[in-house]
């Protein structure tokens, strides 16, 4: 639902004064009740240009709000808080308060892509929700999420050796995310594995895990894919003016330190 259409008053908004008095008469507690105004001050007017830059986010601004990817989604139909469509509106109309108080859920899109399918502008949704929540990130509102984890130590590989060990990634995962690697489900799945799969293949995927396989002569795409990435990530640092942000940072823990001394 567009943010008109939302009950604003929130529980934050109403003011009750626990003793009250007017010309004689109680008004104590709930008869004191009102509701504090809201002024909307902090808007974003870049917040759509800033989510367009990162990938996924492109076609935002093709979105109609008809709500398809919404009645379509997996998690939407879990928890009616997750509103790809009512994102798609607060980044929009630059409303990034409002977008602040989802961070915790914007994560949770699975990227089942049914919202893609179902869009009729081709706005392609998840993406949106992948950029949403890459830029939460980047701006520091959320901590890395797994996912972004997951996509990294999958990236590093690949860029690094032309080649996907699954051994080594899910290896490399649990430990960046502090996890435990003996996972009841994933001692389970190896145990599945090793009835099931033929000798010859599991011989191969233990010789994958002591010698790493390596795409021949890898150097020098490797080389482009890394000076790709790195052009990439400087312009997102740049649409979203994070290194304005962090001398800013800087610049008031020099100020702070100054007039402490
Ligand atoms: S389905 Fe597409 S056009 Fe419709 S609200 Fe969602 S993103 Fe916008
Ligand atoms: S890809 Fe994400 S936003 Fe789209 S339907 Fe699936 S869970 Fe919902």
């Amino acid at each position: 639902m567009p943010i008109h259409e939302k009950s604003l008053i929130r529980p934050e908004n109403l003011k009750v004064q626990e003793k009250l008095e007017i010309e004689g008469v109680d008004v104590s507690g709930h008869w004191s009740t009102f509701i504090e105004s809201r002024v909307v001050t902090d808007y974003n007017e870049a917040l759509e240009e800033e989510i367009a830059a990162l990938p996924g986010g492109e076609f935002i601004h093709r979105c109609w709000q008809c709500g398809s990817c919404t009645n379509s989604c997996t998690v939407h139909a879990l928890n009616t808080d997750f509103n790809p469509r009512y994102w798609i509106y607060l980044i929009r109309t630059g409303m990034e308060a409002e977008l602040l108080r989802d961070k915790d859920i914007i994560w949770q899109c699975v990227s089942c892509n049914k919202c893609t399918y179902a869009c009729p502008r081709d706005v392609v949704p998840e993406g949106v929700m992948k950029a949403t929540a890459h830029w939460l990130e980047l701006k520091g509102h959320t901590p890395k999420s797994h996912s972004m984890v997951f996509d990294e130590v999958f990236s590093e590989q690949v860029f690094k050796t032309g080649k996907i060990e699954d051994g080594f990634t899910v290896r490399r995962f649990f430990s960046r995310t502090g996890q435990a690697l003996q996972q009841p489900w994933l001692v389970e799945m190896v145990k599945r594995l090793m009835q099931n799969l033929p000798l010859s293949l599991l011989t191969r995927m233990g010789l994958a895990n002591v010698i790493k396989p390596r795409t021949r002569n890898w150097a020098g795409a490797r080389d482009a894919i890394n000076e790709y990435v790195a052009e990439q990530e400087k312009q997102h640092r740049s649409a979203l003016g994070l290194d304005e942000l962090v001398q800013m940072a800087e610049a008031e823990v020099k100020d702070g330190v100054a007039k402490r001394a």
